[in-house]
């Protein structure tokens, strides 16, 4: 039996009108699946089959956490996912994807595997932007790297990860309020 051969839902042979499979997405299924944005996690996936005159829809619920790099520090952070998406599926010739969720399977397989399809709903869950809870941060790192910022601010990847007032921020449990912040709130209340 394959790695991924669980996540075959077999269509041609569904009986009932609608179907319903459940799925936990963990460490070994992420290594397996080897994508760039995960590489650990627990997410549970309900995915719901209903078959329908012209198509199959496929109804996924995603839940659960999964373990990504932090955006201010780099350590592992756990950040949480939920997503609710959906998947048409067609019987045609040979396979194809039609948009962005419509899919065209051999109607002499008529299954369609869903890991791949599973794991980007997840890795698409996370926030374009996650950081560890206020204080939570790798503290030897974070000073590191904001060191490394005002040393190279010409290097383009440092800046886009770390925009000057993040590392404001960042800082700002260590050192008091810039007292032109407060200079700066005065102005903007008296207009
Ligand atoms: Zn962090």
């Amino acid at each position: 039996m394959g790695k991924f051969d669980k996540y075959k839902i077999d269509l041609k042979g569904m009986q009932a009108d609608s179907c319903k499979y459940e799925f936990v997405l963990d460490n070994l299924f992420f290594a397996n699946i080897d994508g760039p944005e995960v590489q650990k996690g627990k997410v549970n996936v309900v995915l719901v089959v209903k078959k329908t005159s012209r198509a199959f829809e496929l109804n996924f619920q995603t839940e659960g956490m999964v373990w990504v790099p932090c955006d201010r520090c780099l350590d592992d952070m756990e950040q949480l996912v939920s997503s609710i998406d959906k998947l048409l599926v067609k019987f045609g010739h040979e396979y194809a994807e039609e948009g962005d969720n419509l899919i065209v399977i051999p109607e002499e397989e008529g299954e369609i595997n869903v890991a791949w399809f599973m794991y980007e709903f997840v890795a698409l869950a996370i926030p374009m932007k996650h950081v560890h809870a206020p204080g939570k941060c790798n503290k030897a790192m974070t000073s590191k790297l904001s060191k490394h910022m005002r040393t190279t601010p010409d290097d383009e990847m440092a800046e886009d990860t770390f925009a000057p007032e993040e590392v404001e921020l960042m800082n700002e449990e260590e050192t008091q309020v810039d007292p032109r912040w407060d200079e700066l709130k005065k102005i903007l209340d008296n207009n």
